[in-house]
């Protein structure tokens, strides 16, 4: 059972260690290290991912012995969603309160699949200026145990109230998840272990803005689905819209999702690239065309993304219209283009519009 007084932890606690900082691979050796089996990190997994229990007194297949090691060095505490929204269209916005700062999860219910977007840090310091989450500035990368928190505690809800599961986790919610690329990993291993979530890699997304080095580690550890946010068909464009792109040029971008589409399995149809429409700035037909003749060698599906409004942002959302042209002459070029249903509008749980409370600290030595 989970046992909501185990969330408030002591002092003595922090010096412990919270399980759900572990991949199978530190589960196993930290169990090995308190005199464990390699089964019992088996055993623990399940009761943790699959019975969603917090309490080592429950877990009875263990070892008197075991459980009693276990008090001693370790914990499982998940971080609570403190706020629920619930949007007209199914959406829910889930509110998880960190020292003071806020995080967002977004589920959003489909006929065939439950996803959840989740976020990867307390803010963002890339300041794309179409986005609200990168306009309210950075604080800190979420732990691991933060990240898997999120899908734990929804997945204990849907079980509950609804009898079903997570069935795919994107990561598109708060933060650039290639800046926190050590406990992405670690995360992402939870979420595809057979002993942890369990899902499978085509239905794990990670969208990234372009961190070229991070991506060259990517494609050696993991091999998930993976998208791109171009939104933009030049370096022009892009620099003035995603500062990132000073550092890192669209090609070089384009150069390490090609090395990693190579030796993807689960990116079998391509990339998805990801483009916000824009009025005037990036949604023109010669913008339709550029981007076509960009992507001419990435094998990609394209999604344009109508934009979504945030208070003092200064665009505008490219017309249906707009939107439709650009996307016929795409299909006419060959791509499998997708304009994106934005889920969860009436709730800020809509893509860019995620904004807890961020205290900022200093970002000048980021990027
Ligand atoms: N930092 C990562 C993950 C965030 S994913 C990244 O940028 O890829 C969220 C997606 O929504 C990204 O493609 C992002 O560019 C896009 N987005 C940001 N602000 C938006 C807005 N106001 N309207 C629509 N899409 C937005
Ligand atoms: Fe950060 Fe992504 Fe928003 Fe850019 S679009 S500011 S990278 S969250």
């Amino acid at each position: 059972m989970y046992n909501e007084k185990k969330n408030f932890f002591s002092k003595s606690e922090t010096e412990k260690v919270n399980l759900l900082d572990l991949d199978y691979k530190a589960m196993q050796s930290f169990v090995l290290s308190i005199g464990g089996k390699n089964f019992t990190t088996k055993q623990i997994m399940k009761w943790i991912y699959n019975f969603y229990y917090n309490d080592f007194n429950l877990m009875s297949n263990l070892k008197k012995e075991t459980r009693k090691k276990l008090h001693e060095k370790a914990y499982i505490y998940a971080t609570n969603f403190s706020e629920e929204k619930i949007s007209s269209d199914g959406t829910i916005k889930w509110i998880t309160s960190i020292n003071n700062q806020k995080i967002e999860t977004v589920y959003i219910p489909e006929k065939k699949r439950s996803t959840l977007c989740i976020s990867s840090q307390i803010g963002c310091f890339l300041n794309c200026k179409f986005c609200a989450t990168g306009q309210q500035g950075f604080n800190r990368n979420l732990t691991v145990s933060e990240i898997i928190s999120q899908i734990w505690q929804a997945n204990k809800i849907l079980k509950e109230k609804r009898k079903k599961c997570i069935t795919n986790v994107v990561f598109m919610g708060m933060g650039e998840p290639l800046f926190n690329i050590k406990n992405v990993i670690s995360s992402i291993k939870i979420i595809l272990d057979k002993h942890g979530f369990s899902l499978s890699k085509r239905r794990v997304t990670l969208s990234t803005s372009g961190v070229v080095p991070a991506l060259e580690k990517l494609r050696k550890v993991i091999d998930i689905n993976l998208a791109i946010s171009l939104h933009a068909p030049n370096n022009f464009i892009r620099d003035k819209i995603m500062p990132i792109n000073k550092k890192y040029k669209i090609e070089s971008f384009l150069k390490a999702v090609s090395k990693y589409l190579k030796c993807s399995s689960a990116n079998r149809g391509g990339v998805t690239v990801e483009y916000v429409m824009l009025k005037n700035i990036n949604d023109s037909n010669h913008n339709a065309f550029e981007l076509a003749h960009l992507l001419k060698k990435i094998p990609s599906k394209i999604n344009l993304i109508p934009w979504n409004f945030f208070k003092g942002a200064n665009f505008i959302c490219s017309t249906l219209n707009r939107i439709n042209i650009f996307a016929s002459i795409l299909r006419k070029k060959g791509f499998n283009t997708t304009i994106r249903k934005n889920r969860g509008q009436d709730i800020n749980a809509a893509c860019g519009q995620l904004t807890g409370n961020v205290i900022n600290k200093n970002i000048d030595n980021y990027i």
